[in-house]
């Protein structure tokens, strides 16, 4: 029997953070590791005196199946018994956000190497398999918000004009113009991954400057209706936002001009709207202060699966190069404020 689903105890913000192994390039370049790490206290220095305690710290040699495992799976099961939630990935670009997402193509991946969404994907048909006494449906969108334009990535035709955030009427966020797709099966979802995928890339000459620009949110909405006779509810509906943010590096370091310039603050003011928003929610028990979600296009979309009764983990992503060690300072800074 599916009944009204409880209060959660423990809604708070979860944060972790994952190191990437240097890259090839980096020790051709002699870079040095900057950083030091404690995974059995959750501990990151940085240099030889900032120290930071987060919820878990993984080592560059932790696997994506040991990521999922701590950080993601409790949220899948918690949104097959009806809670929102979120998991976003943050971090300055290329210190291994859409690796640690997966929300790129990973056709060519083996086992080993898939990362977070198709993780969630696999584990939600196979406990959508096992249960007994609820029917579901199962359907997903893929948006990117890029300068405070919101596009459909699985229907690349629709204007952005067209797409609008509303709030209905049980405090639920409505993407209204977004044409969510019913999947049935994990190869249909993964096929819709890897085309939103594909259109995130196309339409941009220098790909890997748009997409570390914009942020991508690939949510999954799970509605189950019970079989049995006598229950209080007959639907129970659940979103799950999986989000590879915008490259959190400043504007100086990248020597934007002109209209990349405009680009880079607005995206910093959605990461600094979500870094508000997530501080707050921080606070929130003790003080009941006001959560700035309107703030940016990202916090208001998230709204309803960020703090309240949902569950929230972000994995903040850094590099162990010296030559990073100021956006990853910053990026460690960020995260703390999220605790
Ligand atoms: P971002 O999305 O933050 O810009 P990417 O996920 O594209 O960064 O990662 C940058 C590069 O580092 C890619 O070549 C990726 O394969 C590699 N990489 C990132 N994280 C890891 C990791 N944990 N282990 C091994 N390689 C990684
Ligand atoms: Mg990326």
């Amino acid at each position: 029997t599916i009944s009204p689903i409880p209060v959660l105890d423990d809604a708070a913000v979860r944060v972790a953070v994952r190191a990437r192994p240097l890259l090839e390039k980096e020790i051709q370049e002699n870079c040095q590791e900057c950083v030091t790490y404690s995974s059995d206290r959750s501990e990151v220095t940085v240099g030889k005196e900032r120290r930071f305690t987060f919820d878990h710290v993984f080592g560059p040699h932790v696997g994506q199946e040991e990521v999922y495992m701590a950080c993601v799976k409790p949220l899948v099961e918690s949104c097959i018994a009806g809670y929102n939630a979120t998991v976003l990935a943050y971090g300055q670009t290329g210190s291994g956000k859409t690796h640690t997402m997966g929300s790129a193509n990973s056709n060519l991946l083996q086992e080993h190497e898939l990362g977070i969404l198709p993780r969630v994907i696999h584990h939600l048909y196979k406990s959508i398999e096992e249960h007994k006494k609820a029917e579901f449906l199962v359907k997903c969108s893929f948006v990117e918000i890029h300068n405070e334009e919101i596009k459909d990535l699985l229907h690349p035709e629709t204007p952005s004009k067209s797409i609008f955030i509303r709030e209905d009427a049980n405090g639920d966020i409505v993407l209204a113009g977004v044409r969510e797709e019913v999947v049935t099966s994990f190869e249909d979802m993964m096929k819709l991954l890897e085309l939103g995928s594909t259109n995130r890339t196309t339409g941009s000459t220098l790909m890997n400057q748009h997409s570390s620009r914009s942020h991508a949110i690939f949510t999954i909405i799970v509605e189950q209706r019970s079989i049995e006779e006598n229950t209080d509810i007959d639907v129970i509906t659940a979103k799950f936002h999986l989000v590879d943010l915008a490259g959190s590096e400043r504007a100086k370091r990248t020597g934007a001009v002109g209209l990349r310039f405009k680009e880079s603050i607005t995206i910093n003011s959605g990461l600094l709207a979500l870094g508000n928003v997530i501080s707050a929610l921080g606070d929130e028990r003790k003080r009941g202060q006001h959560v700035p979600y309107r703030q940016s296009k990202l916090t208001r979309l998230l709204q309803d699966s960020l703090g309240g009764n949902s569950r929230t983990c972000m994995i903040a992503c850094i590099s162990l190069a010296d030559i990073n060690q100021e956006e990853t300072l910053n990026t460690l800074k960020y995260a703390n404020r999220a605790r």
